[in-house]
Protein backbone atom coordinates (compact mmCIF):
# COMPACT_ATOMS: atom_id res chain seq x y z
CA UNK A 1 0.00 0.00 0.00
CA UNK A 2 1.03 3.25 -0.55
CA UNK A 3 2.86 5.27 2.20
CA UNK A 4 1.51 8.72 1.92
CA UNK A 5 4.79 11.28 2.15
CA UNK A 6 1.95 13.71 1.71
CA UNK A 7 3.78 17.27 1.09
CA UNK A 8 1.07 20.09 2.86
CA UNK A 9 2.45 23.52 2.69
CA UNK A 10 0.78 25.47 5.38
CA UNK A 11 0.87 29.04 4.73
CA UNK A 12 -0.06 31.18 7.14
CA UNK A 13 0.62 34.52 6.76
CA UNK A 14 -0.30 35.44 10.27
CA UNK A 15 -2.01 34.30 13.45
CA UNK A 16 -5.88 34.99 11.69
CA UNK A 17 -4.94 31.75 10.13
CA UNK A 18 -5.05 28.32 11.82
CA UNK A 19 -3.86 24.98 11.40
CA UNK A 20 -4.95 22.72 8.89
CA UNK A 21 -6.17 19.94 10.50
CA UNK A 22 -7.04 16.31 9.62
CA UNK A 23 -9.91 15.37 11.82
CA UNK A 24 -10.20 11.99 10.39
CA UNK A 25 -10.72 10.62 7.00
CA UNK A 26 -14.35 11.23 6.47
CA UNK A 27 -14.11 15.48 7.85
CA UNK A 28 -11.70 16.78 5.46
CA UNK A 29 -8.93 18.90 6.66
CA UNK A 30 -10.33 22.02 7.47
CA UNK A 31 -8.93 25.66 7.39
CA UNK A 32 -10.13 26.95 10.63
CA UNK A 33 -9.65 30.95 10.78
CA UNK A 34 -9.18 32.36 14.67
CA UNK A 35 -7.61 35.69 15.93
CA UNK A 36 -6.80 33.60 18.73
CA UNK A 37 -4.10 30.93 18.88
CA UNK A 38 -5.00 27.60 18.21
CA UNK A 39 -7.27 25.00 20.11
CA UNK A 40 -5.76 21.94 21.87
CA UNK A 41 -8.11 20.23 19.69
CA UNK A 42 -6.05 22.05 16.68
CA UNK A 43 -2.79 21.41 17.70
CA UNK A 44 -4.06 17.56 18.15
CA UNK A 45 -4.92 17.64 14.75
CA UNK A 46 -1.97 19.44 13.25
CA UNK A 47 0.36 17.23 15.91
CA UNK A 48 -1.78 14.21 14.10
CA UNK A 49 -0.97 14.94 10.47
CA UNK A 50 2.62 15.60 10.42
CA UNK A 51 3.06 11.95 12.56
CA UNK A 52 3.70 12.79 15.93
CA UNK A 53 0.52 11.29 17.08
CA UNK A 54 -0.83 8.49 15.83
CA UNK A 55 -3.97 9.37 13.80
CA UNK A 56 -6.93 7.53 15.41
CA UNK A 57 -9.87 7.25 13.18
CA UNK A 58 -12.02 5.67 15.33
CA UNK A 59 -12.21 8.25 17.60
CA UNK A 60 -13.38 11.15 15.30
CA UNK A 61 -11.92 14.31 17.14
CA UNK A 62 -12.71 17.26 16.07
CA UNK A 63 -16.61 16.78 15.92
CA UNK A 64 -19.01 18.28 18.12
CA UNK A 65 -18.50 16.31 21.85
CA UNK A 66 -15.43 15.59 21.29
CA UNK A 67 -13.94 14.53 24.91
CA UNK A 68 -11.61 17.25 26.20
CA UNK A 69 -8.08 17.00 24.77
CA UNK A 70 -5.76 18.55 27.53
CA UNK A 71 -2.25 19.83 27.08
CA UNK A 72 -0.93 17.20 29.21
CA UNK A 73 -2.45 14.75 27.24
CA UNK A 74 -0.49 15.99 24.08
CA UNK A 75 2.69 16.34 25.99
CA UNK A 76 4.48 13.67 24.44
CA UNK A 77 4.06 14.18 20.98
CA UNK A 78 4.53 18.23 21.71
CA UNK A 79 7.61 17.25 23.03
CA UNK A 80 8.87 15.15 20.24
CA UNK A 81 7.81 18.21 17.65
CA UNK A 82 10.14 20.82 20.29
CA UNK A 83 12.83 18.06 19.76
CA UNK A 84 11.88 17.57 15.77
CA UNK A 85 12.28 21.01 15.26
CA UNK A 86 15.19 21.75 17.47
CA UNK A 87 13.29 23.52 19.90
CA UNK A 88 12.97 23.70 23.56
CA UNK A 89 11.69 20.73 24.69
CA UNK A 90 9.37 21.59 27.41
CA UNK A 91 6.27 19.36 26.48
CA UNK A 92 4.78 22.65 26.40
CA UNK A 93 2.65 25.05 24.28
CA UNK A 94 4.67 28.04 24.14
CA UNK A 95 4.68 30.70 21.70
CA UNK A 96 7.77 29.56 19.92
CA UNK A 97 6.43 26.03 19.46
CA UNK A 98 2.94 27.44 18.42
CA UNK A 99 4.73 30.17 16.00
CA UNK A 100 6.62 27.56 14.70
CA UNK A 101 3.48 25.55 13.98
CA UNK A 102 2.06 28.70 12.33
CA UNK A 103 5.33 28.57 9.92
CA UNK A 104 4.40 27.95 6.06
CA UNK A 105 5.38 24.69 5.69
CA UNK A 106 5.45 20.86 3.84
CA UNK A 107 2.67 18.44 5.07
CA UNK A 108 4.68 15.70 4.45
CA UNK A 109 5.01 13.86 8.12
CA UNK A 110 8.17 14.42 9.95
CA UNK A 111 7.80 10.92 11.70
CA UNK A 112 6.58 7.89 9.98
CA UNK A 113 3.88 5.85 11.82
CA UNK A 114 3.73 2.36 11.12
CA UNK A 115 0.48 1.34 13.02
CA UNK A 116 0.63 -0.91 16.39
CA UNK A 117 4.74 -0.45 16.12
CA UNK A 118 4.88 3.19 16.97
CA UNK A 119 7.11 5.79 15.44
CA UNK A 120 9.85 4.80 13.37
CA UNK A 121 12.54 7.34 12.45
CA UNK A 122 15.97 6.83 11.33
CA UNK A 123 16.83 3.39 12.97
CA UNK A 124 15.57 3.54 16.34
CA UNK A 125 12.05 2.00 16.38
CA UNK A 126 9.92 3.21 18.95
CA UNK A 127 12.88 6.16 19.54
CA UNK A 128 12.67 9.51 18.49
CA UNK A 129 16.27 10.71 17.99
CA UNK A 130 17.48 14.07 16.70
CA UNK A 131 20.31 13.62 14.00
CA UNK A 132 19.36 17.12 12.24
CA UNK A 133 19.93 16.04 8.26
CA UNK A 134 18.47 14.12 5.63
CA UNK A 135 15.72 10.98 6.61
CA UNK A 136 14.01 8.79 4.36
CA UNK A 137 10.43 6.82 4.61
CA UNK A 138 10.16 3.67 6.29
CA UNK A 139 7.69 0.99 4.93
CA UNK A 140 8.69 1.82 1.06
CA UNK A 141 10.04 0.40 -1.70
CA UNK A 142 12.83 2.33 -3.36
CA UNK A 143 12.74 2.64 -7.17
CA UNK A 144 14.39 -0.66 -8.53
CA UNK A 145 14.84 1.17 -12.31
CA UNK A 146 17.58 3.81 -12.62
CA UNK A 147 15.25 5.64 -16.00
CA UNK A 148 12.29 6.88 -14.57
CA UNK A 149 9.50 8.74 -16.75
CA UNK A 150 6.52 11.46 -15.44
CA UNK A 151 3.71 12.76 -17.14
CA UNK A 152 1.19 15.88 -16.32
CA UNK A 153 -2.47 14.67 -15.61
CA UNK A 154 -3.93 18.49 -15.34
CA UNK A 155 -2.55 22.15 -14.73
CA UNK A 156 -4.27 25.61 -13.82
CA UNK A 157 -4.75 28.35 -15.63
CA UNK A 158 -1.94 30.59 -13.62
CA UNK A 159 0.50 27.95 -14.89
CA UNK A 160 0.05 27.20 -18.46
CA UNK A 161 1.59 23.77 -19.19
CA UNK A 162 4.42 25.03 -21.15
CA UNK A 163 5.67 26.72 -18.01
CA UNK A 164 4.51 23.56 -15.86
CA UNK A 165 7.17 21.42 -18.64
CA UNK A 166 10.07 23.44 -18.08
CA UNK A 167 10.07 24.13 -14.33
CA UNK A 168 9.64 19.78 -13.65
CA UNK A 169 12.72 19.64 -16.36
CA UNK A 170 14.68 21.99 -14.58
CA UNK A 171 13.51 20.39 -11.00
CA UNK A 172 14.32 16.56 -12.41
CA UNK A 173 17.78 17.70 -13.72
CA UNK A 174 18.76 18.91 -10.44
CA UNK A 175 18.10 15.79 -9.08
CA UNK A 176 19.40 13.80 -12.06
CA UNK A 177 22.77 15.65 -11.73
CA UNK A 178 23.30 14.04 -8.32
CA UNK A 179 21.47 10.77 -8.45
CA UNK A 180 22.02 7.87 -10.66
CA UNK A 181 18.46 8.45 -11.98
CA UNK A 182 17.19 9.85 -15.61
CA UNK A 183 13.91 11.48 -15.93
CA UNK A 184 12.29 11.52 -18.85
CA UNK A 185 8.41 12.50 -20.20
CA UNK A 186 6.66 9.58 -20.71
CA UNK A 187 4.94 9.47 -24.09
CA UNK A 188 1.91 8.90 -25.57
CA UNK A 189 0.12 6.59 -23.44
CA UNK A 190 2.87 5.29 -22.17
CA UNK A 191 2.17 5.00 -18.12
CA UNK A 192 4.44 7.22 -16.42
CA UNK A 193 6.31 6.60 -12.92
CA UNK A 194 5.72 9.89 -11.54
CA UNK A 195 1.97 11.72 -12.40
CA UNK A 196 2.06 15.11 -11.69
CA UNK A 197 -1.14 17.35 -11.64
CA UNK A 198 -3.04 20.02 -9.72
CA UNK A 199 -5.97 18.98 -7.55
CA UNK A 200 -8.10 20.82 -5.19
CA UNK A 201 -10.19 19.87 -2.54
CA UNK A 202 -10.84 15.91 -2.00
CA UNK A 203 -9.28 14.50 -4.80
CA UNK A 204 -9.79 10.80 -3.95
CA UNK A 205 -6.20 9.94 -2.41
CA UNK A 206 -7.66 10.65 1.23
CA UNK A 207 -5.58 13.81 1.43
CA UNK A 208 -7.67 16.64 0.77
CA UNK A 209 -6.49 20.08 -0.22
CA UNK A 210 -7.71 22.94 1.76
CA UNK A 211 -7.44 26.45 0.07
CA UNK A 212 -5.31 28.93 -0.24
CA UNK A 213 -3.12 29.36 2.50
CA UNK A 214 -2.42 25.90 3.82
CA UNK A 215 -1.60 22.78 2.08
CA UNK A 216 0.35 23.83 -0.66
CA UNK A 217 1.46 19.90 -2.53
CA UNK A 218 2.27 16.51 -1.48
CA UNK A 219 4.14 13.57 -3.02
CA UNK A 220 3.66 10.16 -2.46
CA UNK A 221 7.13 7.66 -1.97
CA UNK A 222 8.32 5.33 -4.38
CA UNK A 223 6.82 3.68 -6.10
CA UNK A 224 4.02 5.37 -5.76
CA UNK A 225 4.58 8.54 -7.79
CA UNK A 226 1.69 10.74 -7.30
CA UNK A 227 3.03 14.76 -6.66
CA UNK A 228 -0.17 16.38 -6.16
CA UNK A 229 0.02 20.49 -6.13
CA UNK A 230 -2.83 22.03 -4.39
CA UNK A 231 -4.80 24.21 -7.56
CA UNK A 232 -5.67 27.33 -4.98
CA UNK A 233 -2.62 28.26 -4.13
CA UNK A 234 -0.90 31.53 -5.36
CA UNK A 235 1.52 30.26 -7.40
CA UNK A 236 4.28 31.71 -8.61
CA UNK A 237 6.13 30.52 -12.23
CA UNK A 238 8.27 33.11 -12.32
CA UNK A 239 9.70 35.08 -9.49
CA UNK A 240 7.49 35.09 -6.73
CA UNK A 241 5.75 37.80 -4.69
CA UNK A 242 5.71 38.06 -1.02
CA UNK A 243 2.09 36.12 -0.99
CA UNK A 244 3.43 33.88 -3.47
CA UNK A 245 4.73 29.82 -3.43
CA UNK A 246 7.52 29.45 -5.73
CA UNK A 247 6.20 26.19 -8.29
CA UNK A 248 9.85 25.15 -8.79
CA UNK A 249 11.38 25.18 -5.41
CA UNK A 250 7.98 23.56 -4.39
CA UNK A 251 8.92 20.59 -6.93
CA UNK A 252 12.18 20.23 -6.22
CA UNK A 253 10.88 19.24 -2.85
CA UNK A 254 7.78 17.09 -3.83
CA UNK A 255 10.31 15.19 -6.17
CA UNK A 256 12.61 14.62 -3.46
CA UNK A 257 9.57 12.84 -1.89
CA UNK A 258 8.90 10.52 -4.96
CA UNK A 259 12.34 9.36 -4.41
CA UNK A 260 11.90 8.24 -1.45
CA UNK A 261 13.02 11.20 0.97
CA UNK A 262 11.36 12.56 3.60
CA UNK A 263 12.01 15.40 5.97
CA UNK A 264 15.30 17.13 6.57
CA UNK A 265 16.25 18.52 9.65
CA UNK A 266 18.53 21.17 8.07
CA UNK A 267 16.63 24.10 7.66
CA UNK A 268 18.64 25.21 4.58
CA UNK A 269 18.12 21.98 2.85
CA UNK A 270 15.38 21.60 -0.19
CA UNK A 271 13.99 18.46 1.69
CA UNK A 272 13.05 21.47 4.89
CA UNK A 273 10.02 21.04 5.79
CA UNK A 274 9.41 24.73 6.47
CA UNK A 275 9.24 27.22 3.44
CA UNK A 276 7.54 30.68 3.38
CA UNK A 277 5.86 32.61 0.80
CA UNK A 278 8.10 34.77 -1.17
CA UNK A 279 11.26 32.31 -0.86
CA UNK A 280 13.00 30.59 -3.70
CA UNK A 281 14.75 26.91 -3.00
CA UNK A 282 15.86 26.08 -6.55
CA UNK A 283 18.90 24.57 -5.53
CA UNK A 284 19.96 21.19 -4.04
CA UNK A 285 22.30 21.62 -1.13
CA UNK A 286 24.90 19.26 0.49
CA UNK A 287 21.97 17.64 2.74
CA UNK A 288 19.80 17.06 0.11
CA UNK A 289 22.51 15.24 -2.47
CA UNK A 290 24.06 13.25 1.23
CA UNK A 291 20.16 11.87 1.56
CA UNK A 292 19.85 10.69 -2.46
CA UNK A 293 22.98 9.40 -2.90
CA UNK A 294 23.32 7.54 0.67
CA UNK A 295 18.99 6.04 -0.58
CA UNK A 296 20.55 5.43 -4.07
CA UNK A 297 24.46 5.01 -3.94
CA UNK A 298 25.43 6.05 -7.80
CA UNK A 299 28.43 3.35 -8.08
ZN1 LIG B 1 7.68 17.68 2.05
ZN1 LIG C 1 -3.35 14.25 -3.63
Amino acid sequence: MAQLNLCSLVLVASFALLLAIHLSAAHPRKLMKSTKIPSLNEVKGYLQAYGYMERSEDHPTGTSGDSPITESSLKPAIRMYQEWNHLEVTGKLNSETIARMMTPRCGTPDIVRIPDKGVHHESKPGKFRVVAHYSFFKNMNPWSQRQLTYSFTSTIPSVPIGDLRAICTRAFQHWAAVSPFQFREAGQGEVANIMIGFYTGDHGDGYPFDGLGHTWAHAFSPRDGRLHYDGSENWSISTPTTDQTDLESVTLHEIGHTLGLAHSQDPDAVMYAYINTGVIKRQLQQDDINGIQALYPSK
